[in-house]
């Protein structure tokens, strides 16, 4: 296997490789940018004319999709899988992936679309130059650009594998995306109503890709993944990268839960009181009524409506940051 196939290797050990550029026996370069990040380029000839972006450990303690990934590059190398798409590899929080930790001093999955220039720290320079890699990848004109943010959740889930689609003004959500993670695997997406400080956000909105945030299955370390069943979208990637996707019907989309955002929780204060318990699944139901949270001068936030769901509840985060969203369920 070429030496650029261990980048995951290369990335938990903090090492650059010799020789930065290397092509497989069938004529498919790979490019290594920086730490974490690794450019495949196929033949001229093969180029099926898709920008294929796939980010894993933005997250460092999200080990599962990480593994998957590394999975994908060396078979790239190995020359078992033949790229007809150009693809960009990025390993997001090398140091946290090195600590097995979500983050270090903050998570850098708030801190895209600008937000990085606002805040101090290597994370927030990651976030930056992981904007840039993006950027640079998604500047050649006429070519499909999808990107998968891949993430495993802090807590488990009601609905196992779920999407979170971006969102930016006069831009329609697209029926043949969702009908291709159904595909792939991915039970419900979360239709995001304003665009946010995410990675997928930042290159939904600004380098005009379809995007999307996956959440595969609880965080574990590595090597204790056998209960996140990633086959169906490893499959899945297998034929996106190699030019061969099945056909699948961009109008069904049986089976595919969809939800919109209904409200942001914000904790504004040290006084935030989220009423979960702990250890609460994504995709909790929460009756009418149901006192979820309080907060600094007699701020409460009350379930008003029908058929509600708390994802992503998180009272340890930073004051001014989202503790939890509460979605309905939402039609195309
Ligand atoms: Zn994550």
């Amino acid at each position: 296997m070429l030496a650029l196939g261990k980048l995951l290797e290369l990335t938990l050990a903090g090492r650059e490789p010799t020789e930065k550029i290397q092509l497989t026996s069938g004529g498919v370069r790979l490019h290594w940018l920086g730490e974490g990040a690794l450019d495949v380029t196929p033949p001229a000839t093969e180029d099926s004319g898709l920008d294929l972006l796939l980010s894993a450990g933005v997250h460092g303690n999200e080990t599962a999709p990480i593994e998957l990934l590394d999975r994908l590059v060396q078979a790239i190398a190995r020359g078992q899988l033949k790229p007809r798409a150009r693809i960009l590899f990025l390993l997001g929080n090398p140091e946290a992936m090195r600590r097995g930790e979500r983050f270090v001093e903050q998570d850098i999955n708030r801190l895209f679309n600008g937000r990085h220039a606002e805040s101090s720290g290597f994370e927030a320079m990651r976030a930056g130059e992981l904007e840039r890699y993006a950027a640079a990848f998604f500047s050649k004109p006429e070519r499909a650009r999808l990107h998968y943010d891949l993430h495993t959740a802090i807590r488990g889930s009601k609905i196992e594998q779920f999407a979170l689609y971006p969102y930016v003004d006069g831009r329609e959500h697209s029926r043949l995306e969702l009908a291709r993670l159904r595909a792939a695997g991915i039970d419900a997406v979360l239709l995001q109503s304003k665009t946010g400080i995410t990675f997928s956000s930042y290159t939904y909105a600004h380098l005009d890709a379809e995007a999307f945030t996956l959440e595969l299955g609880k965080a574990r370390p590595f090597g204790s993944n056998q209960e996140v069943n990633l086959d169906r979208l490893e499959a899945r990637l297998h034929s996106l990268i190699e030019g061969r996707e099945p056909e699948f019907d961009d109008g069904n989309l049986d089976g595919l839960q969809l939800f919109s955002v209904s409200r942001e929780i914000i904790k504004h204060s040290d006084s935030f009181q989220l009423h979960l318990a702990p250890d609460i699944e994504n995709f909790s139901e929460l009756p009418v009524g149901y006192l979820l949270a309080e907060d600094i001068a007699g701020t409460r936030w009350v379930v008003e409506e029908e058929g509600a769901r708390i994802i992503f509840p998180n009272p340890r985060v930073r004051n001014g940051l989202r503790a939890g969203i509460l979605i309905v369920p939402a039609d195309v």
